[in-house]
């Protein structure tokens, strides 16, 4: 590492933030990575989905000599090689590379792991995640040679990809889970630093936190949480007599311009912009459809493992449950009247939406 990393800490400027624990992480910027610990070496970048194809490409743009490994009958393949880009096996990959990007679905990650990556990893080698629930939930036990590391966009691959074609970063996360070389943090760092994710700022953590607070944040608040959160809302009008058609702008289109204003300007911004009526109803009404007993079940499902053991479960028997709760999705009336609505007006979801 050239530089110290740097720790930014919150000043605090505002009355709220005083009274929060400041926010002292360890954040890297571009000048504290050395490229040296990646430049001379070879990547494997196992899948070319979402986070695979911007990391294969990012990286090799960045003059790291990258491998992507796919199976023989993936349509990937074609693709990889029109993208300009080395593509071999997962195995074939994995032995010719020093750092093993592991990009699959994280269900198939501990079988293709141990038929293909495992066999081909040698002391001093480097195994890089994007998640941590196969190293957090012990089923993948890498060898204590190896350093274990973590890089993880926050962000989906398409814009990591657009980001660093448009010389922009994306914010990531680092962790290390094993570090038997001594310099598991100076390369996980050259390799956010080929992503593109210095640019922007690579905060430190560990595969424990990364994993738990993501499911919980998936869960809890951003896809099962709005989502439910968003149908409850419908629900209660269309069963009230109201027309679907306005449920549905209430409900779901317009949340998006909720969302734009909070991140934009925090929950303070949102509420600055919307009228004194949705303010005061809004403070006043909101916690109610709130369960935070709930919400500590959900917690306490990730921190115990219970969740990760049902969906593993889940994985095996072939995802029965899970093709249910996908069918009920997709056949629930909202989504006929979204498809609708999304036919009849023209907004092409990147916020010209007619304001409700
Ligand atoms: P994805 O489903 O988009 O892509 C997976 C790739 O793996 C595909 O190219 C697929 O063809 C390939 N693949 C599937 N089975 C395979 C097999 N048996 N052998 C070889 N190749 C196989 O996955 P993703 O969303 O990019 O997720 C990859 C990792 O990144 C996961 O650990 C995920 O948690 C993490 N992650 C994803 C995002 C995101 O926004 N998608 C964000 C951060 C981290
Ligand atoms: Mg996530």
């Amino acid at each position: 590492m050239t530089g110290r990393p740097k720790t930014y800490v919150t000043d605090g400027g505002t009355d709220v933030a005083d009274e929060s624990p400041s926010f002292d992480a360890t954040v890297y910027y571009e000048g504290d990575a050395d490229g040296r610990y990646i430049d001379d070496e070879t990547v494997a970048v196992l899948g070319y989905g979402s986070q695979g194809h911007a990391h294969a490409q990012n990286l090799a743009e960045s003059g790291v000599d990258v491998v992507v490994g796919l199976r023989e009958d993936s349509t990937s393949w074609a693709v990889a090689e029109e993208d300009g880009l080395r593509v071999a096996t997962p195995a074939d990959a994995a032995e010719q590379a020093s750092i093993v990007s592991v990009l699959l679905p994280d269900t198939v990650q501990p079988a293709v792991y141990e038929e293909a990556v495992e066999p081909n990893l040698e002391p001093g080698d480097t195994l890089q995640f994007a998640h941590g629930f196969n190293i957090h939930y012990d089923q993948i036990r890498p060898p204590a040679g190896v350093d274990v590391t973590m890089i993880a966009p926050k962000s989906p691959g398409h814009l990591v990809r657009r980001n660093y074609e448009n010389d922009e970063g994306t914010p990531g996360l680092l962790a290390v889970y094993q570090d038997a070389t001594g310099t598991a943090r100076e390369t996980a760092l050259a390799y956010a630093d080929a992503l593109g994710c210095t640019r922007a700022g690579v905060v430190e953590t560990t595969f424990h936190e990364e994993t738990e607070t993501d499911l919980f944040g998936e869960q809890a608040v951003l896809c099962g949480g709005v989502t439910e959160l968003v149908k409850a809302g419908f629900e209660t009008l269309v069963d009230a007599g109201y027309a679907p058609e306005m449920a549905y702008f209430e409900c779901l289109n317009e949340l998006k311009l909720i969302v734009d204003l909070m991140y934009e300007g925090g929950h303070m911004g949102m509420w600055d912009s919307v009228s004194d009526t949705a303010e005061y109803g809004g403070l006043t009404r909101g916690g109610d459809v709130v369960d935070r007993d709930a919400m500590d079940e959900i917690l306490a499902d990730v921190q115990n493992g219970t969740f990760a053991r049902e969906w593993i479960a889940e994985n095996q028997a072939n995802r029965p449950a899970y093709g249910q709760y996908r069918r009920a999705e997709r056949e629930h009336e909202i989504e006929r009247v979204g498809a609708r609505l999304r036919e009849l007006f023209a907004w092409g979801g990147d916020g010209g939406e007619p304001r409700a």
